[in-house]
């Protein structure tokens, strides 16, 4: 199927005499008939489902959409872009581990691991995405578990040159993880370029209607664990929780990390979206792949009035020739990248605040990505935690703003925007 049909089609097929739309499972637990049923399933030793905390039938209907659409062969969906962040990490690296990350991340992703991850234990260390090849080869150490980077960095949109990093990651003998929010895989599959996992703010396009917070993670099941397994205990040793049974060896390449997040991770954290939540994200899905072309003519339409007019002192947009990213864009994004535009307004942040007090279709929200257009002045809001030398690292300058295309009439979008500048 190509990725349109599988936004419809994919992950639910009724059976005959069954409803057309996945049924809402809105149930806790399930019922046994006898206590050695229940058994098997508390030892993974047969499939099906006992409590919501680990699995219900509506998420995981959504979750094997979303596999299909990225190409993997298993996910889990989470209850926000958050909780798939710290678990895509925590289930490959705990206290006395180092992970490598993109300094061109989300800057909630980058407290998480800076601030809160580190007191777990885990050592960071974030990395340009465009340095040299020695400083990249300097970051690994031995106890490094991973590599973690963003296929457009919110809200930067650098590129992310994600072959060169899967590249470098093997070298290593560990997978790369890549945050696909920005991109989704209508316009970019990291898999297909070597990335072992993906993760997604399932808040941003993929529910795409600002309804539902939620996350998901994407097992691309290509990584060889036991091909690497000293470095990664907790799936290729005995699980003492689960009677001794082994990821990597009882659920092989393509089940071994999901089946570990879900059982250790879900069961002991939690942080499960609810079904009908499930429900509200699925419907988001179905319009994906519709939602991201009128997304990205809209923004491409916008980036080029911005680019013109003498208000406005530049313009990043990697859909613009001009722009650093055009190329590496093209190459992993050849439908276009995403309806987020940043630029600054000449004046500089007294201007660019006044200037966003006069939009009317466009509003000011916290929110980026989904059918409303929306604006936001990252270094007084999303980013206001982060210092100037931060905020440089990140790609935000003070003078950013932070511009969501939305999916309305482009010449709406474009007259409020000359409206305002006037
Ligand atoms: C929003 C966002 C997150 C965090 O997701 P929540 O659903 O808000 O928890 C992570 N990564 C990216 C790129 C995001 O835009």
């Amino acid at each position: 199927m190509k990725q349109e049909t599988k936004c419809i089609q994919a992950g639910y097929v009724p059976g005959n005499g069954e409803p057309r739309m996945i049924p809402i499972v809105q149930s806790t637990t399930f019922k046994y008939d006898s206590s050695a049923d229940m058994a098997d399933l508390f030892d993974l030793k047969a499939s099906g489902y006992f409590y919501t905390r680990l699995a219900n039938p509506t998420n995981d209907y959504v979750a094997a959409k979303i596999a299909a659409l990225e190409g993997g062969t298993a996910a889990l969906l989470t209850s926000s872009g958050q909780a798939a962040s710290f678990f895509s990490v925590f289930n490959l690296a705990g206290a006395g581990d180092h992970v490598i990350a993109s300094t061109a991340i989300y800057g909630g992703t980058y407290n998480l691991f800076n601030v809160t991850m580190r007191k777990m234990g885990i050592d960071f260390t974030f990395i340009d995405p465009e340095c040299s090849d020695e400083e990249l080869e300097a970051a690994f150490k031995p106890n490094t578990k991973l590599v973690f980077g963003e296929t457009i960095a919110n809200p930067a949109l650098i590129v992310f040159d994600i072959e060169r990093f899967a590249n470098a990651a093997h070298a290593h003998g560990v997978p790369l993880i890549i945050d696909n929010t920005f991109a989704t895989p209508i316009n970019c599959r990291p898999i297909e370029w070597g990335a072992d996992i993906v993760m997604h703010s399932t808040t941003k396009y993929m529910d795409g209607h600002d309804a539902t917070v939620g996350g998901v993670i994407v097992d691309g099941g290509k990584f060889d664990w036991m091909a690497h397994a000293d470095k990664f205990p907790g799936l290729t040793t005995p699980d003492e929780s689960y009677h001794g049974l082994t990821y990597a060896k009882d659920f092989g390449k393509e089940g071994a990390y999901i089946t570990k997040a879900t059982a250790q991770l879900m069961r002991d954290l939690g942080s499960i979206p609810s079904p009908m939540n499930c429900y509200i994200l699925n419907l988001g899905l179905e319009s994906l792949a519709l939602r991201m072309e009128r997304h990205c003519s809209n923004a491409q339409a916008v980036a080029e009035f911005l680019e013109k007019h003498p208000k406005v002192s530049w313009v990043n947009y990697p859909g613009l020739p001009g722009n650093k990213y055009y190329e590496r864009a093209k190459k992993y994004m050849p439908k276009g990248t995403c309806g987020v535009i940043s630029f600054g307004i000449a004046g500089g942040r007294a201007a660019a605040e006044e200037f966003m007090g006069k939009l009317k279709v466009a509003m000011i929200a916290t929110h980026v990505a989904d059918a409303h257009t929306c604006v936001l002045h990252p270094a007084s809001s999303t980013h206001r935690q982060l210092s100037d030398e931060e905020l440089t690292a990140a790609g935000v300058s003070p003078d950013l703003v932070r511009f969501s295309v939305g999916i309305e009439n482009v010449d709406d979008i474009i007259e409020d925007l000359k409206q305002a500048l006037d």
